[in-house]
């Protein structure tokens, strides 16, 4: 059952989305050379708190932190610690937040300092790719077109998208029905109505695909050890077409 949100509900689903967004720009403030994962953490955790929402990953499944810090070739659910990013880094940042009982979640990839051109060819084609998946959400539509419009645009550039895991619906709880692939033919999939809400977030790969998880049974990182990005927006399909509730 995918669950279609009214307007009351979409208003909550709008602070907390506005919420995790204003997150995540304090994290662009903080994000260089020097900093821990840790202290990235405990400035989200403040923040929201102060917003009188709470931290969604916190405790999820037993996740211990406010964040997930995925750096380099970290692909997503990297645990904050004592790590202080270095030049040339780049950090993948997961937010999520719990408010009035709706659910807000993005992510972003930063460079540290001076990255790779290969690195910053990677955050780019990523983001890109989020936008053009988001542009694909709207009534009428096939889920799986907006899965098509990431993966064709990473594949064309010679990237890879992850397939073991995938963007979600969001609403009262922070994973609900549908599964959004960033993989998959255009034209399959159910339809897109109004009202349904959507994390849209692929995962991208300067090398493959594949990825596994280290020893601590939390962090994903890349098998070939190359770069990973990692980009997401939590969007409503409206009569207007996509509404980007994690933007400021
Ligand atoms: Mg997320
Ligand atoms: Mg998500």
């Amino acid at each position: 059952m995918i669950e279609l949100k009214n307007k009351e509900q979409l208003e909550k689903m709008r602070t907390a989305g506005r919420i995790v967004a204003e997150t995540l720009e304090i994290m662009k403030e903080m994000v260089k050379p020097g900093v821990t994962t840790e202290e990235l953490d405990r400035a989200a955790e403040q923040y929201i708190r102060k917003c009188q929402a709470i931290p969604a990953f916190k405790g999820y499944n037993g996740f211990p932190a406010t964040l997930c810090t995925s750096v380099n070739e970290e692909v997503v659910h990297g645990i904050p610690g004592l790590r202080a990013l270095k030049n040339g880094d780049i950090i993948s940042i997961d937010c999520g937040a719990l408010y009035d009982g709706y659910y807000g979640d993005s992510a972003i990839t930063l460079p540290v300092g001076e990255i790779s051109l290969e690195c910053q060819e990677l955050l780019k084609v990523c983001e890109e790719s989020l936008k053009l998946g988001i542009a694909q959400a709207f009534k009428g539509n096939r889920l799986f077109d907006i899965s098509y419009a990431i993966q064709s645009h990473v594949e064309k550039n010679g990237m890879s998208v992850v397939r073991d895991y995938v963007g979600h619906g969001i609403g009262r709880k922070m994973h609900e029905e549908p599964q959004v692939p960033n993989f998959g033919k255009p034209g399959r999939g159910p339809r897109l109505e109004i009202g349904m809400a959507l994390a849209i977030e692929p995962m991208v790969n300067l090398g493959g695909y594949q990825v596994e998880t280290l020893k601590d049974n939390w962090t994903v990182i890349t098998k070939d050890r190359r770069a990973s990005a990692h980009f997401e927006h939590t969007v409503v399909i409206t009569e207007n077409g996509p509404e980007i509730l994690t933007r400021i």
